[in-house]
């Protein structure tokens, strides 16, 4: 079998992590908090293949990072005016 160590519907294959998905729990899938918040398209497409569509990230691995969507451009030095 080649099923890696972190293949427990419940975790995160990103951290590894509790995924917190209403799914897993056994709760209607309207529960789950990917419903309401919108999932990084980084975050899935970090989710190995063999797990994607199999296993809910959690909700700190897909939210969509404040880094990604808006970088700090502003430059640490004085300001030019
Ligand atoms: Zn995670």
């Amino acid at each position: 079998m080649s099923t890696p160590p972190l293949s427990s519907p419940s975790c995160c294959p990103l951290c590894g992590g509790p995924n917190q998905c209403a799914i897993a729990a056994g709760r209607p899938p309207e529960s789950c908090w990917c419903m309401a918040q919108r999932i990084a398209p980084a975050a899935l497409a970090a989710v190995p293949e063999a797990q994607r569509g199999q296993v809910c990230i959690c909700p700190s691995c897909g939210a969509i990072s404040a880094d990604a969507q808006q970088p700090f451009a502003d430059p640490p030095g004085p300001a030019p005016i």
